[in-house]
């Protein structure tokens, strides 16, 4: 049976030998984690949270992660700001009309990120223009089969 989740659709997966493995979401829906500063507003550190609130938006960020959300993609912000910036963070968030599903805070700080997960992972280096950045991942976030 799928279950539903905040209307997240998960699909039952089971391995070979019939017991319960983790649920995977639809083929053509992507789990997309996105950082918050330098990729959808200005980069504030966490020593300058009184930034925070005024921060200014990237331009296209909102119009192209809302598309993704609207489109059935999961939304989940993942960001080095410490957990005390959650209301400043989410007031934001709000207040520039982004879609998302869920903001995860205290991603470890400086950089050099290398996952890894028994799921498939594609990752983009967001270097400043979100429609560059849509020109270099053709199809992104689903792929042509
Ligand atoms: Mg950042």
């Amino acid at each position: 049976m799928d279950e539903t989740n905040n209307s997240i659709i998960l699909k039952d997966t089971f391995m070979t030998d019939g017991k319960t493995a983790s649920p995977l979401l639809t083929e053509d829906t992507k789990n997309l984690i996105i950082d918050i500063d330098g990729v959808i507003c200005e980069d504030i550190p966490n020593e300058e949270p009184e930034r925070m609130p005024g921060a200014y938006e990237i331009p296209r960020a909102k119009d192209i992660i809302n598309a993704w959300y609207d489109k059935g993609h999961i939304i989940t912000f993942f960001t080095a700001r410490t957990e005390e910036t959650r209301k400043v963070t989410e007031t934001w968030l709000k207040k520039h009309g982004f879609k998302y599903h869920e903001v995860l805070f205290n991603k470890p700080r400086g950089g050099h990120y290398h996952y890894i997960d028994n799921a498939p992972i594609d990752s983009t280096r967001f270097e400043g223009c979100f429609d560059e950045l849509l020109e270099r991942t053709k199809n992104f976030p689903i792929k042509n089969k």
